[in-house]
């Protein structure tokens, strides 16, 4: 049986004032969704229509349900007694920490996931891409309590699992821990800096990828590595993905060498990454002094697809965040100074796997009759307002179902 969403707010074009001042224009529809999750019917409101099985929205803005692309689903310690992090004074001390609690918090890993999962679905996302530390410590059973996790929220999000090699790829037996994984419902392959952490970055790089290919699923590696070793690594990746027909598969997160780069390096490369359709998975980072925020309106520019995510949060690594992606776009507005109408509103595609409601120039794209019935309701006027202040109330639907 079908079922209407009344009064729902959506973006159906904008205004141009003589000042040049651009105000994006909304309307009322009344939304029919079928039974199978789909937009059924959209029709302009009318007062008199009220039909059975209906829900009014009274006006609360829709916008297409977000997307959070790079996240830790197992490291959280969400649920369990506040903890803060510890002073370190490298990565590897960091990791060393991390490894020294892995055991004891694997126990919880499906609980901690569960509230993590909850929070990313109460701020508006219905998708999440979450790495899991495939490691010599705890194995593969931070995956298992991921997986049930996810279970449990199946009508609500959807998942890309990635079997991430945290404590390093090439020692112990890691590769075959990987290829496990990817046995046992991990649905990509992760890596993490072949330069910093593996200190062999070729070696990495065609491990990774001869295990990708074995399994024939897609990349996406942590790339902290700054400056030219950064930049290496990402150049000599796209070689190996050239020479082995590997093109579309592989993205990259973080990037932050990206932003070391001159412009005109920083315009090679984005022709590079497009040319072989790599997106990066960009976190916005605060930590400014530390990392340089990967030129994400460049790389944009030149066709590159751009992901935003809240990474882990309050987890040994950071006690912040609370796992909400519209902040991180109005974040990136803020860092980046968008302050005009059209500009915020094009910050949303980071967070909705490109698609925004109205296109570059005004008119009206989304949502149309057929598209998956998936939303945010929130209460803003428009998209630029819900980017530049988001609203702490929302409401995500997935495929016609309400979250909460
Ligand atoms: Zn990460």
């Amino acid at each position: 049986m079908s079922k209407w969403l009344l009064n729902v707010r959506l973006e159906t074009g904008e205004h141009l004032h003589e000042d040049g001042s651009v105000q994006t224009i909304t309307d009322l529809f009344h939304i029919e969704i079928d039974e199978h999750g789909h937009i059924a019917q959209l029709q302009a409101s009318n007062e008199m229509f009220s039909p059975n099985n209906a829900q009014d929205m009274q006006g609360q803005l829709a916008l297409p349900a977000f997307k959070e692309m790079h996240n830790h689903l197992d490291k959280t310690y969400l649920s369990l007694p506040w903890k803060a992090c510890r002073i370190v004074n490298s990565l590897e001390e960091r990791l060393h920490f991390e490894s020294l609690e892995l055991s004891i918090l694997v126990e919880s890993c499906e609980q901690r996931a569960s509230a993590m999962i909850e929070k990313i679905l109460e701020h508006g996302a219905n998708h999440i891409r979450t790495h899991v530390n495939i490691d010599p410590y705890i194995g593969l059973k931070n995956l298992e309590g991921v997986l049930a996790a996810l279970d449990k929220y199946k009508d609500y999000v959807t998942a890309d699992i990635i079997a991430f090699p945290q404590h390093g790829l090439l020692r112990d037996n890691v590769p075959n821990l990987l290829r496990e994984a990817l046995q046992n419902g991990a649905t990509m392959l992760g890596g993490l800096d072949p330069g910093g952490i593996d200190r062999n970055i070729e070696k990495s790089l065609q491990t990774t990828l001869e295990i990708a290919q074995e399994f024939n699923v897609d990349v996406d590696i942590h790339l902290h590595d700054t400056g030219h070793l950064g930049y290496y690594t990402i150049d000599k990746w796209l070689d190996l993905v050239e020479a082995n027909d590997f093109q579309g598969k592989t993205d990259f997160s973080h990037a932050f060498s990206l932003g070391d780069l001159t412009t005109l390096e920083q315009i090679s490369i984005a022709k590079r990454l497009n040319e072989h359709n790599v997106a990066i998975m960009s976190t916005i980072p605060y930590d400014l002094g530390k990392y340089t925020i990967p030129p994400i309106d460049l790389l944009a520019k030149h066709g590159v697809n751009i992901h935003f995510g809240c990474d882990g949060f309050y987890d040994s690594w950071s006690p912040n965040e609370v796992g909400d992606i519209l902040q991180k776009a109005c974040s990136f507005a803020e860092v980046t100074r968008k302050i005009t109408e059209r500009e915020l509103r094009q910050s949303l595609s980071y967070i909705t796997n490109g698609i925004t409601p109205l296109d570059h120039e005004g008119t009206m794209q989304w949502p149309k009759v057929g598209d998956e019935a998936s939303f945010v309701f929130l209460r803003s006027s428009c998209s630029a307002e819900a980017i530049a202040r988001p609203p702490k109330k929302r409401i995500m639907m997935n495929k016609g179902k309400f979250f909460n």
